[in-house]
């Protein structure tokens, strides 16, 4: 069997043959104005490839897990919120998310952000924060002002 895989990649950041999805399919969590390529997925792998695509203001959703994410960003700017801190992500730089760490991506007001993750192919279930631990989050002024929208880019 051939496994041979040859996708060009086109404008507006999309590859021949890879469908663009929506994020999440079941629609139980909030987030933004994001799409989903998954790149590449082969039982024989163990992981998975994905490209995140959130459009200008857009962001993924709040949410820990056991599996890891390893992350590079391929287009634009934003903010990532990892456990307790909040950084500025650009281009090219790279993130890990360890496990049961809470996690989100957004992008910035003025460009679309795109990010290349690669995660576990079996994995376990996001889980979403409660109210009273979004509450405990919000006690860091920084997290507060990420989970608004309103941390500077
Ligand atoms: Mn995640």
């Amino acid at each position: 069997m051939d496994r041979t895989t040859f996708r060009g990649f086109l404008a507006g950041f999309d590859w021949a043959g890879v469908e663009r999805r929506p994020y999440k399919e079941d629609g139980t969590a909030p987030f933004r104005s994001i799409s989903r390529q998954v790149l590449f997925s082969d039982p024989a792998l163990g992981c998975e490839l994905r490209y995140f695509e959130m459009d200008r203001g857009g962001y993924s959703t709040l949410e820990r897990h056991e599996h890891m994410h390893a992350v590079m960003i391929l287009r634009g700017h934003g903010h990532c919120l990892v456990g307790a801190e909040v950084r500025p992500v650009a281009t090219h730089d790279l993130v890990t998310i360890p496990p049961l760490t809470w996690h989100q991506f957004r992008a910035t007001p003025d460009e679309p952000l795109g990010f290349l993750c690669m995660v576990n192919a079996e994995r376990d279930r996001p889980q979403l924060p409660t109210e009273g631990e979004i509450r405990a989050m919000r006690q860091d002024a920084r997290i507060a002002a990420f989970l608004d929208g309103r941390t500077p880019s």
